[in-house]
């Protein structure tokens, strides 16, 4: 392992931090929930996909060998009122359920690869993995902890909970008395339920739903919940280490996950689970199904009442480092107005660190106090990652020791102040953490609002010229953009330009 460090992750299951041991050594199998295809990804979705970006960057970069599974949720995630949300969408396109599927697939891998987002090892589709799941049914069938009533089958959460008591509900925190006796009204087929705490592992058929499989109890489909449990189990085996999705996922949908694995096999899933935050829009839950959303299309275009300009994909991530992963984020113009302008100051830096030069002496053991302090910062960048991933701390660190770039820049400290090979240290450092870790990359400058803006500013220049009968400078605008490949028009509209 290239660093041997102590990392220390925050289990929602004890409600602790706890020290990383991964069930084979050097290894790591890590099962995100992903999308559901049948709306655009919104911001949200993306920084929890964001935060675990950072977790898998920072897991390799330790030198773990990581297989990373997160699922498409493609059938089965139904809506409040018992619709499946990919049928439902298809429904409102006039669409087949996969055309939905596909359409917002290619969008959300669109969206990844916009953020920097690095694929997962595995992502599995839920409607590929019928088989398995209908495997998983049965074997909680089998084992007594389920049961079927017209062509369903439920999970029989009492019966689980009697018989291991303290695991239903300690994912959540929700006391079991409480579920026990809450009556969710909304929810559909109670009536066939023994409990309304039991939930649904395969759903027998109405004549409206689209996507149906044949299973030895009804033609129907598998509950949401059971996806996840079958999938992560073919890829990553019956229990694995890290298992992670936004905290609104943690009942019931975790809970669930949790109560399937042990129902099927009398084991644990995951032996970590990772909870993300929620992103707020102006201080509430940013959510696909009640509209409080933004794109993120209109936030690299500008397009939306919430913002005042456009901001670009890196800025954004910034903004989402800024913050530790648990902590909510809530999205306001002047946040991300200063985590633009945070982002372009430490690329600034990275580029002065990348131009001073190592000097070629040798080492001769002896440290300067700046050598000394550079280190510490350094260390700890790695220990903000260390403890639980936090990326505020890290990039808190490493803005301090962008303080040290400016001043060996600008000559107020002397390069002799600096070891070469801290010098060196620093200038790795920096390329870690940016781009491996931090998932950053350099912007090119756009073409399009810079060069616009730029031509507004020349012909308005040129304009108070000719308004002023100064012909001389007004020709030597003209002669100026004619020479860089630009052709100015006079016309009746008024004036315009374009490429030669
Ligand atoms: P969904 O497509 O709604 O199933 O959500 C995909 C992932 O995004 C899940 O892990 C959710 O927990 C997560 N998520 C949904 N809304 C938000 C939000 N506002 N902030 C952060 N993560 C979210
Ligand atoms: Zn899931």
């Amino acid at each position: 392992m290239k660093h041997p460090r102590v990392l220390k992750l925050y289990n929602s299951l004890s409600g602790k931090k706890e020290i990383f041991n991964p069930i084979v050594p050097g290894h790591v199998g890590m099962y995100v929930c992903g999308p559901t295809v049948y709306s655009d990804v919104h911001l949200g979705n993306c920084r929890t996909f964001t935060s675990f970006d950072i977790i898998y960057r920072y897991l390799l970069h330790l030198g773990y060998k990581v297989r990373y599974v997160r699922n498409i949720t493609d059938v089965g995630h139904l809506t409040d009122d018992g619709e499946d949300r990919m049928a439902k969408g298809a429904k409102v396109a006039q669409l087949e359920p996969m055309e939905v599927a596909q359409h917002y697939s290619v969008g959300f891998h669109d969206m990844m690869r916009i953020f920097n987002n690095m694929p997962p090892s595995i992502e599995p589709r839920a409607t590929g993995h019928i088989p398995e799941q209908i495997e998983m049914v049965q074997d909680i069938l089998d084992r007594g902890y389920a049961y079927e009533r017209n062509g369903s089958v439920y999970f029989n959460v009492i019966k689980f909970s009697q018989e291991h008591p303290g695991i239903y509900g300690q994912l959540s925190g929700r006391v079991i008395d409480e579920l026990m006796s809450e009556t969710r009204d909304n929810l559909k087929n109670q009536e066939e339920k023994s409990h309304p705490a039991d939930f649904a592992i395969w759903m027998k058929a109405r004549p409206q739903d689209l996507m149906v499989w044949k299973s030895p109890w009804s033609t129907g489909f598998p509950g949401w919940h059971l996806e996840c449990s079958a999938m992560s189990t073919k890829y990553l085996g019956k229990t694995f280490d890290i298992h992670g999705g936004g905290n609104d996922l943690k009942f019931p949908h975790h809970e669930n996950e949790v109560a399937q694995s042990n129902g099927a096999c009398g084991c644990s899933p995951a032996n970590y689970w990772l909870h993300t935050n929620m992103l707020l829009l102006n201080g509430k839950k940013m959510s696909k199904s009640d509209g409080n959303t933004i794109n993120p299309p209109q936030l690299f275009s500008g397009d939306s009442e919430h913002i005042s300009k456009a901001y670009s994909p890196m800025a954004i991530r910034f903004f989402m480092l800024q913050a530790h992963y648990r902590s909510t984020l809530d999205i306001t113009d002047d946040g991300l107005q200063a985590a633009e302008k945070g982002f372009k100051k430490l690329m600034d830096t990275y580029a002065l660190l990348q131009k001073l030069p190592v000097d070629a002496r040798e080492f001769d053991g002896s440290e300067t106090e700046h050598d000394r302090a550079i280190l510490a910062l350094i260390e700890d960048a790695y220990q903000g990652m260390d403890d639980d991933f936090n990326t505020a701390i890290a990039l808190a660190s490493l803005s301090e020791l962008g303080g040290y770039v400016n001043k060996l820049t600008h000559k107020q400290l002397a390069q002799s102040d600096v070891a070469p090979w801290v010098l060196e240290r620093m200038k790795s450092a920096f390329n870690t953490f940016l781009f491996d870790i931090f998932g950053l990359k350099e912007e090119v400058a756009k073409e399009d609002g810079t060069v616009e803006n730029l031509m507004e500013l020349i012909l308005e220049l040129r304009a108070n010229a000719r308004a002023q009968k100064d012909w001389t400078s007004s020709d030597k605008i003209r002669d100026a953009l004619a020479g860089a490949g630009i052709q100015v028009k006079d016309g009746k509209e008024g004036v315009s330009w374009e490429k030669a």
